[in-house]
């Protein structure tokens, strides 16, 4: 430590010596220095024409040196060699022998550490020519950290170390702009966890963030960039996607990241189980600022959760639409029960194995004095929302026992009960007053439920199964196979059957599925646990076998019988013992949607509206021309960009059959789109209208030289002008 030894007098910035006069001046000078390098403020450094250190104070030192000797080291090569090479390096500064200031430096420190030091110099002469530097430096390593810090925190979820909201909004802010420049598409997720709630109430909020800290680690290997997952707050997360528009990829990884997320998940030695919906947006076609872009993937999310949670969703203009529509359906439904527009329908339960009817499901319908029969899939979920189903689910609950009294033989009645209502502490009362009041013997009533009851928030589901036991009614498991599917359920609670839904047995004949293994070992499952297993929704005989085959016992579906009015059943029944011969179609085609939706189709720079009869992935019924020869191609507009490139295989009058060229995918919650949209920007320099057919019809009509071409089809006159067919 010889220079630190050996500390003297400074003089600073002078050439020459010190004057007599400046003596004391000097020695003052000095002792301030001295302290100061004592109080680890800063250290004072000082080297020959070529750069060796002369001087440095102790602790700078002992910092950069240990227990080497700093006297005669080039100053330089204390210091880590600069990454990059610029007038602010010290190598640079040094050569070009001139004043500089706070330039930065890295040294390695102890235990593999990087310090960082501000250095400053002033050259120094004697007689005219250069001898070298004196400086200062000093270490900044805690500051520069805390600002790193800081600026971490301000982008980041210090909880998941995901961005956090504000970054992400930043972030699709300048995209989409940038985009929007060059056309390009970008999709955003909006990811909400189901059930997470009731782990953070039950099990305490240390559990809850360490479950948060899984699932963002889950997202993030799903999504294979960190930096495209932020948790926006709670248990809501977002996921940023550019240029990313083919809603096929997009589904699958939605599907992915639900079912990534729904995988059990261990903390401190508990396992718990949530799941997630999601809602999916794509600028530009479903928004092209960030603001718009994120409202409409969160109508996605809440459709999402609506249609059954677990599920993802697009967003869609007809969300929109149905959220107008729900408000006033809901107005409408405030009345329907005192107004008698509810009634119960019966739908047969039939053993496979004889053909005989052993129960019925009541399934509700809304006969609306203006729009007609209303399915309970569309106004169960907005009596959800607004507590009427409480209500609703007791009038169909009296009603349905007190109808199935009157049944001779010992028909069972099958209820289906909102999670909702089984959330309620009075519900079993309302149960045991409905068997009282109708005479019904307990065990002739069936209680449908479904995995959302597992889900309500604030229910103590135990507590609630074993009172619905005591009254010796039956639990059904309905629609397995959608949602979560957790076995784990079915060991937990007592349930006397599981349902299995359509859509599961409906994918179960495809080639390829899983499902045939899950249905056999469900059946083996309920077998080994005393419970009976309904098929639902089966069609056709390829169904219908398989389920047999796969030992189902109970077969529910249009096979046998659709649901029916009451009276129609009671005459059924009145014939005695009730055996039902199935009939149906051998082999289910590619599900088809029947619709009425006006759509558009473009044939040689002629747009024709048409409606839209019934959509599957491979083709649809279209309805609105006459006299199209079959192998004509169109280009149907779905709306919103969807153009599906087809071709007529059946023309039959006013309606042809067309097939896609590339077939449709998932919306996610039962509909189909097409796998790329045509971008608004292409559709408006196209002249087609951004809203798809709905918006009446437009005709181009004019060929590539500009000039007025004729439509090559004539329009059906029994629809073409009126206002809305069918
Ligand atoms: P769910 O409980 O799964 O009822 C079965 C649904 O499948 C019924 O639809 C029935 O008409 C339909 N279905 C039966 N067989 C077939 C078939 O072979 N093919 C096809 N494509 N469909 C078939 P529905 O009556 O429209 O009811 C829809 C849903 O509304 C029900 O699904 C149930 O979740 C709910 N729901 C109906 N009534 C009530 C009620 O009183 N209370 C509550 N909370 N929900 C109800
Ligand atoms: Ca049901
Ligand atoms: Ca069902």
């Amino acid at each position: 430590m010889a220079i630190g030894k050996t500390r003297g007098v400074f003089r600073f910035g002078g050439e020459g010596g010190a004057r007599g006069d400046r003596l004391l001046d000097g020695a003052r000078a000095a002792g301030l220095c001295r302290a100061y390098e004592d109080l680890n403020l800063g250290a004072f450094w000082s080297t020959d024409a070529d750069g060796r250190l002369t001087y440095l104070s102790p602790a700078a030192e002992a910092a950069l040196c240990g227990e080497r000797d700093a006297r005669g080291v080039p100053l330089l090569d204390l210091f880590l060699r600069p990454e990059g090479e610029g007038e602010r390096t010290l190598p640079f500064v040094f050569a070009r022998k001139g004043r500089f200031e706070r330039v930065i430096v890295r040294s390695d420190g102890e235990d593999g550490r990087t310090l960082w030091w501000s250095i400053s110099g002033e050259p120094q002469t004697v007689r005219g020519s250069f001898a070298g530097f004196l400086g200062h430096v000093r270490d900044v390593t805690d500051e520069r950290q805390s600002a790193e810090e800081s600026s971490h925190l301000a982008m980041h979820d210090p909880l998941t170390g995901l961005l956090n909201r504000r970054h992400m909004t930043r972030l699709l802010e300048k995209t989409l702009t940038a985009f929007a420049l060059q056309k390009r598409a970008c999709a955003t997720m909006l990811i909400d966890l189901d059930r997470f709630k009731q782990v953070n109430d039950t099990m305490g909020h240390a559990v809850g963030d360490a479950l948060l800290k899984q699932v963002a680690e889950r997202l993030v290997r799903v999504v294979g960039d960190k930096e495209k997952v932020s948790r926006l707050g709670g248990d809501e997360f977002q996921v940023f996607l550019p240029d990313t528009d083919d809603r096929g990829l997009l589904g699958d990884l939605a599907t992915k990241i639900i079912t990534s997320i729904s995988q059990p998940y261990t903390i401190e030695g508990a396992r718990c189980l949530i799941g997630a919906s999601v809602g999916v947006a794509v600028a530009p076609f479903d928004g092209s600022v960030t603001d718009e872009l994120v409202r409409n993937a969160d109508l996605a999310l809440y459709a999402a959760k609506g249609s059954g949670r677990g599920r993802f969703r697009f967003f869609s203009q007809d969300l929109l639409k149905a959220a107008e529509d729900r408000r006033v359906l809901e107005e409408d439904l405030h009345d329907a029960l005192a107004r008698g527009e509810l009634e119960l329908f019966y739908q047969p339960v039939v053993r496979a194995e004889n053909n005989r009817v052993v129960g019925v499901e009541a399934l509700v319908r809304w006969n609306h004095p203006e729009l007609g029969s209303i399915s309970p899939a569309r106004f169960i979920p907005i009596a959800e929302e607004s507590n009427l189903i409480r209500v609703i689910g007791e009038w169909v609950l009296r009603r349905a026992c007190a109808d199935a009294t009157g049944w001779p033989g010992g028909l069972r009645v099958a209820v289906n009960v909102s999670p909702v209502q089984f959330a309620d502490e009075g519900f079993p009362a309302i149960v045991a007053s409905a068997l009282a009041s109708s005479g019904l013997h307990p065990d002739r009533l069936e209680l449908e439920i479904t995995e959302g009851v597992f889900l309500q928030e604030g229910c103590t589901t135990d507590a609630r199964f074993n009172s619905l036991k005591g009254l010796g009614v039956r639990l059904a498991l309905d629609d397995f196979g959608t949602g979560y599917s957790s076995l784990g359920y079915l060991k937990s609670a007592p349930f006397d059957k599981i349902k299995i839904d359509q859509s599961f047995v409906r994918g179960a004949t495809e080639d390829q599925s899983r499902n045939q293994a899950i249905i056999a070992a469900i059946v083996a499952l309920a077998q080994a646990l005393d419970m009976e297993t309904t098929a639902e929704g089966v069609e056709s005989f390829d169904q219908f076998d398989l389920m047999k085959r796969l030992n189902v016992t109970l077969v529910q579906g249009y096979i046998y019988s659709r649901p029916i009015p009451h009276e129609e059943f009671l005459r059924c029944l009145a014939e005695g013992d009730w055996v039902i011969e199935p009939s149906g179609p051998a082999k289910q085609r590619h599900y088809r949607q029947a619709m009425f939706r006006r759509i558009g189709a473009i044939h040689d720079n002629h747009y024709y509206p048409v409606v839209l009869r019934n959509l599957s992935v491979s083709g649809a019924l279209i309805e609105g021309l006459v006299e199209v020869p079959v192998g004509t191609e169109f280009v149907v507009d779905l709306g919103e960009g969807q153009l599906a490139v087809s071709t007529v295989r059946r023309s039959r009058k006013s309606q042809q059959g067309v097939e896609f060229e590339h077939a449709l995918v998932s919306d996610g919650n039962g509909g189909l789109c097409t796998r790329h949209r045509v971008s608004p920007y292409q559709l408006a320099a196209a002249g087609l209208p951004q809203g798809g057919g709905q918006e009446g019809p437009t005709m181009l009509g004019r060929g590539e030289d500009g000039k007025i071409t004729m439509p090559a089809f004539v329009m059906s006159s029994d629809w073409k002008g009126s206002g809305a067919p069918g």
